[in-house]
Order: C-alpha cells, then sequence, then structure tokens
C-alpha cells in the first residue's frame, strides 16, 4: 500500500521514515498504524463475516475492535474501522431482525 509524505504529498518507500523529496518525519507511530491497521481489519473482516450463517459472533468482534480502531487517535486507518463498524451494526441488525422474525413465525406455527 502506497504511502504519502503528509508534508509535500511526495511517495513514500514502505519502509521508509524520512521524505527522501523534502526530509520530512514521517510514520512516527509506526506500531500504533500497525496496530490501527489491524483493528481496522479485523472489523471489516468479521464485521462482514457476521452476515453468514452462524457466524453471529463475527459481528460482535467487528463491533468491538472498530469501536477501539476509532476511538484511537493515532489510527490513521480510522476510516477503515469506520466501515467496519458500519458492517458490523448492518450484520448485528440483520441477525437481530432474523431472530425477531423467527420469533414471531415460530409463534405463528406453535399456536
Ligand atoms: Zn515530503
Amino acid at each position: 500500500m502506497a504511502r504519502f509524505c503528509s508534508n509535500c504529498g511526495n511517495e513514500l518507500n514502505e519502509n521508509t521514515d524520512v521524505c527522501l523529496s523534502c526530509g520530512h518525519l514521517v510514520n512516527t507511530n509506526i506500531r500504533a498504524n500497525n496496530q490501527g491497521k489491524a483493528l481496522a481489519t479485523i472489523s471489516v473482516i468479521f464485521g462482514s463475516l457476521g452476515f453468514y450463517p452462524l457466524i453471529f459472533i463475527g459481528s460482535i468482534v467487528g463491533l468491538v475492535t472498530s469501536l477501539i480502531g476509532i476511538n484511537d487517535t493515532n489510527n490513521r486507518y480510522a476510516g477503515r474501522s469506520k466501515i467496519g463498524l458500519g458492517l458490523s451494526i448492518g450484520s448485528l441488525g440483520f441477525w437481530i431482525l432474523m431472530l425477531f422474525l423467527l420469533t414471531v413465525i415460530t409463534r405463528e406455527i406453535i399456536r
């Protein structure tokens, strides 16, 4: 994934901390960024997994990881975490709706 200097916009090499164009020191918080990236990616994967049957727990994992990612101020991947949050809420809502419908249908059958 390409990175760009926050000062001059020059494209950066993957493993450099200094912009070769203007000398601006960039990405001094690599560990936090990697953590944020991992959290965001997990939230997207699990949030979307939540749409599939019997992976209800994916919605919960996606929701938790995306909220942690969004609340992390150093997280450059907060945007991706927000996508994960949307997917998690969407899949969670989907399952709540399905459980609700299942409950209503079951009651109708039993009656
Ligand atoms: Zn630069």
